[in-house]
């Protein structure tokens, strides 16, 4: 039998237009005509003002780190529920992350978890320099209510959209609400460029800064001349062009993954000891991964290792951050949802790719266990 992945890549061919134009132009280089396009048509599909196109999402973020002005011993309020390239770049800074719970409705940063932490950490003497929200599994977070608490207290957001693009809150983009959003396109996500990642903002002069701080912090002269640190993180040309054919078709890899979410929702209706996370009113999301809650620790671990029998990858949600050997020392704001869902939480194969027979194997897999 053959394996169904977790989410694998999606191509249409047309990438390959993009592609073969740049081995035709010579366009072999981290700038380029697809560079640029890419960059147009992320703006125009999130109706961001200005974008840069980068090595990655994790990239992304530290340049955003950087450009926020975080730097050792700066403390960033960020999700503890989340992938590890979220919190990385925080101690590229040797900055301190301080890691905030999700509440239940979209496994999303707490705002009151948020404003808890935000009041404590200004009564031990120091008020945090940034707030990095996830969209995780490409589920909006509560933006009116975080957005509030970030306003509230003059904190800049950065939003990590890696898992988001094609998500809307109240018809808005995510990575549209914060001072800079993130996606990413790595092999895994919803459209991939193979490797790689944008950076969004609606301050034009921050993608300036990132495109400078990208291609080594050159100063304007003939010869070489420097003076800040710089990094590589500009986006091949090649790649670009495979990420121009994969935005012409986001909308319908958002609308695929959307439908095997209902698919498998239909389909395991009966069983009480499954559920799925609900859109509230005016979120959208691209369903990157189908997700479901079991009772226990027990059925989620019954159902994986069933499922693995069968030739099929599923994953338990992601661990919290606050578990992690690398971050369990640092400040952390939890209620112990995030810490629940890990334990019985579990992503579904979701591709966009996958067949009908594929989500049969799926759901036929899962009713074995019980
Ligand atoms: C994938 C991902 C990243 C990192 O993106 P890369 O392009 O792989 O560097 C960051 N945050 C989250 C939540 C992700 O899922």
């Amino acid at each position: 039998m053959n394996k169904i992945y977790l989410s694998s890549p999606h191509l249409t061919g047309e990438e390959q237009k993009y592609v073969t134009e740049a081995f035709d132009t010579n366009w072999v280089a981290p700038l380029g005509p697809n560079v640029n396009g890419l960059e147009e048509d992320i703006c125009k599909y999130t109706g961001s003002k200005s974008c840069s196109a980068l090595s990655s999402g994790t990239a992304a973020i530290h340049l955003s780190l950087i450009m926020l002005g975080v730097e050792e011993g700066d403390e960033v309020l960020v999700s503890t529920f989340t992938f590890s390239a979220t919190v990385n770049p925080i101690r590229y800074q040797k900055a301190i992350p301080i890691l905030i719970d999700s509440e239940k409705d979209t496994w999303n940063m707490s705002p009151i978890l948020l404003e808890e932490a935000i009041i404590d950490r200004k009564a031990k003497g120091q008020k945090p320099k940034a707030i990095i929200l996830v969209h995780l599994y490409g589920m909006p977070s509560k933006m009116e209510e975080l957005m509030a608490v970030a306003k509230k207290y003059d904190i800049p957001v950065l939003e990590d959209a890696a898992e988001a693009i094609g998500a809307t809150y109240k018809n808005r983009a995510m990575g549209t609400f914060g001072e800079l959003g993130v996606f990413s396109f790595n092999g895994n996500k919803i459209i991939t460029t193979s490797g790689g990642g944008a950076l969004i903002s609606n301050k034009p002069d921050y993608i300036k800064k990132a495109i400078f701080l990208a291609t080594q912090a050159r100063d304007e002269a003939a010869h070489y001349q420097h003076s800040q640190i710089g990094y590589n993180y500009r986006m091949s040309n090649i790649l670009a062009g495979i990420g121009r054919g994969q935005m012409e078709v986001l909308d319908n890899r958002v609308k695929a993954r959307r439908k095997v979410f209902e698919f498998y929702k239909k389909k395991l209706k009966a069983f009480d000891n499954i559920t799925f996370v609900k859109e509230p009113k005016g979120f959208y999301a691209n369903r990157w991964l189908t997700t479901i809650l079991t009772d226990s620790f027990k059925i989620r671990e019954k159902i994986r290792l069933a499922l693995e029998k069968e030739n099929i990858e599923s994953r338990p949600l992601w661990k919290p951050m606050h578990l992690q050997p690398i971050f369990q020392e640092f400040p952390a704001y939890i209620d112990g949802t995030s810490v629940d869902l890990f334990n019985r939480g579990l992503c579904l194969p979701s591709g966009s790719n996958l067949s009908n027979a594929d989500l049969e194997r799926v759901v036929e897999g899962i009713k074995k266990v019980f």
